[in-house]
């Protein structure tokens, strides 16, 4: 049986999905034995690649390269799950929607000259549902290391019935 391709991917998050993800600890090992990591911002690979089975990807979509990184996910992807509130509603990333870009920036960087990065955020933070298509949704902030577990054994039971 060819092993399952698997990716994760990091948005406008904050890495903590990622760090709930390292929390499974001797699990995390276990379950990537049926697993070919194929990208992740734990790894140091550049392009995401074509034909990923499954795609955790973390955080909201709140900058223009969050959508095509989305959208490229999208694509080359058979099963993508939002992992996290971030990726789920939006959550502390979308905390910017109510006052806007430039009321954020100010507020963050007092004592910066943030106009040319004004046009880099969206106006917008949307939750990954509301760019692309998503198969399945692990809540919580950050999610719960054994719900990633158990979605993840569930998947790699309905890949294994697939391949
Ligand atoms: S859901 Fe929480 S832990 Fe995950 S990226 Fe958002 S803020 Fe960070």
């Amino acid at each position: 049986m060819k092993s399952i391709r698997l990716a994760t991917a990091w948005l406008s998050g904050c890495s903590g999905c990622h760090m709930s993800l390292l929390n499974m600890h001797q699990n995390l090992l276990d379950i990537l034995t049926g697993f070919d990591l194929v990208y992740s911002p734990l790894m140091d690979i550049k392009e995401y690649p074509r034909g990923v089975d499954i795609a955790l990807v973390e955080g909201a979509v709140g900058t223009e390269d969050n959508r095509e990184m989305a959208r490229i996910i999208r694509r080359r992807t058979g099963v993508v799950i939002s992992l996290g509130d971030c990726a789920v509603n939006g959550n502390v990333s979308a905390l910017r929607n109510p006052g806007g870009r430039a009321a954020t920036l100010d507020k963050s960087y007092a004592n910066v000259d943030w106009e040319s990065d004004l046009n880099r955020l969206n106006a917008r933070v949307l939750p990954l549902h509301q760019v692309i298509r998503v198969d399945g949704f692990i809540p919580g902030c950050p999610p719960d290391p054994a719900l990633i577990r158990q979605e993840i054994v569930e998947l790699i039971k309905l890949m294994s019935r697939k391949k």
